[in-house]
């Protein structure tokens, strides 16, 4: 551990109460996406209170907090804000079971099911760390707090909002996830780590007659049955066998009965990939598939092929992912690890590509270790441990925030330490 590290960190332990009742009131009051109107004002509040210029309202309810310390490089660091459409379903004192109306007007329960209330609590953590140690290092500190990572939106929210002009350009970009991992446990990982992911809904169009005239008719439920098979040879025949991607096709609808040719068809389908090139090939391969399928089958109408959402893959550059293992290596020992490949998605690499700046994103751990062990003990990891978006999501207190708080901490140190 750096000298940098060791004064910086030397002010967890005094803050570490607050910390644990600030966790607990952001699970206690969970905002959907774009709705972080609370949650962004806590977390302004508290960066002005530690000496921060602080810019609020950024892409809805997006906040930057800046901490210029001297000469020296900039780090950012960001953390998201939302939390999710899911009912709570732990037994926690701090659990949040109201609902919310939805922008459709329906009652909608919400949760912080991904954890990302521990993300804002370890940073506003951080942000403080830095403020009180401010001899200890050198450079300047950017807190940012990003809405709406769930929906894919909150990062172009930022971005589109100005943010390259409101705060100085960094020369790293970090970020964390909280993780179905035993609390304590911190893990970087060179190269891709986590998939980009495109949602597709896709209309063919047909002719529709009566069920018992099909030569009247152009097939819209035929035509979309062609296509669902065929996608699924784009991962098996195109790919190499050493390229990991997902296609599912996870709704089909047409018609209405039983004898009624219908005249649409719409498919939604989701794609998961870990690079440009093999993004790339995909998506041109379905349009390719579903273009041709229509030809083949005589569609009178171009198909309609939309984006309901999309995220980049997260792929972490080599030399700041170092940088920060070796750090981590140095601070948490047995518990820094390599993290596995992961199958969820960010939309976090839209920051650091906006300002050109490198950037490296990890996971902590937040399961109960003890629980964690017995699981795996009783090779029941995937039953017994609740993951992220499930209703029992719940991040223990300690050591996730300590773990977070300076993971966070030692990372930045890693450029800013003198
Ligand atoms: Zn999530
Ligand atoms: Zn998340």
């Amino acid at each position: 551990m750096s000298d940098s590290d060791r004064t910086v960190l030397a002010g967890l332990q005094s803050i570490r109460s607050d910390l644990e009742d600030l966790y607990k009131d952001l699970r206690r009051n969970p905002e959907l996406g774009l709705r972080e109107h609370r949650t962004a004002k806590r977390a302004s509040a508290a960066l002005r209170g530690f000496g921060y210029e602080v810019t609020g309202g950024i892409g809805g309810t997006g906040v930057i907090g800046v901490l210029a310390n001297g000469e020296g490089p900039v780090v950012m660091v960001r953390a998201d804000m939302d939390a999710l459409p899911v009912r709570e379903q732990t037994a926690l004192p701090y659990a949040y079971t109201l609902t919310v109306t939805g922008e459709d007007g329906t009652e909608q329960p919400v949760m912080h099911a991904c954890g990302h209330d521990v993300h804002v609590a370890c940073l506003i953590g951080c942000a403080r760390l830095m403020a009180q140690a401010k001899d200890a290092w050198r450079g300047t500190f950017v807190a940012l707090f990003q809405p709406s990572k769930e929906n894919g939106d909150g990062a172009h929210a930022m971005i589109n909002d100005g943010l390259t002009s409101k705060t100085p350009r960094p020369d790293v970009v970090l970020a964390q996830h909280v993780l179905p991992y035993p609390a304590g446990y911190v893990g970087t990982r060179c190269g891709p780590f986590l998939p980009a992911a495109d949602s597709l809904r896709i209309t063919v169009h047909g002719r529709g007659v009566h069920g018992s005239m099909p030569q009247a008719a152009v097939d819209p439920v035929v035509m979309a049955a062609m296509i669902v098979v065929r996608l699924q040879t784009i991962v098996s025949r195109e790919l190499a066998a050493t390229t990991p991607a997902v296609v599912t096709v996870g709704s089909i609808h047409a018609g209405t009965g039983p004898n009624v040719i219908p005249d649409s068809a719409v498919i939604q389908l989701n794609v998961r990939t870990y690079d440009d090139a093999s993004r790339t090939h995909v998506l041109n391969a379905i349009e390719r598939i579903v273009k041709a399928e229509c030809e083949a089958s005589r569609s009178p109408k171009a198909p309609r092929i939309e984006k309901i959402t999309s995220f980049p893959p997260t792929v972490n550059e080599e030399a700041p992912t170092r940088r920060v293992a070796k750090a981590f290596a140095a601070h948490f020992g047995d518990d820094a690890h390599t993290i596995d490949l992961q199958t969820a998605s960010e939309d976090m690499s839209e920051i650091p590509k906006a300002f050109g700046a490198p950037f490296t994103y990890w996971g902590i751990g937040g399961i109960d270790p003890g629980l964690y062990a017995q699981a795996a003990e009783n090779g029941r990891i995937a039953q017994d441990i609740p993951v992220n978006h499930s209703p029992t999501f719940a991040p223990v207190t300690q050591p996730t925030l300590d773990t977070g708080v300076s993971a966070l901490t030692v990372a930045a140190l890693a450029w800013l330490g003198t």
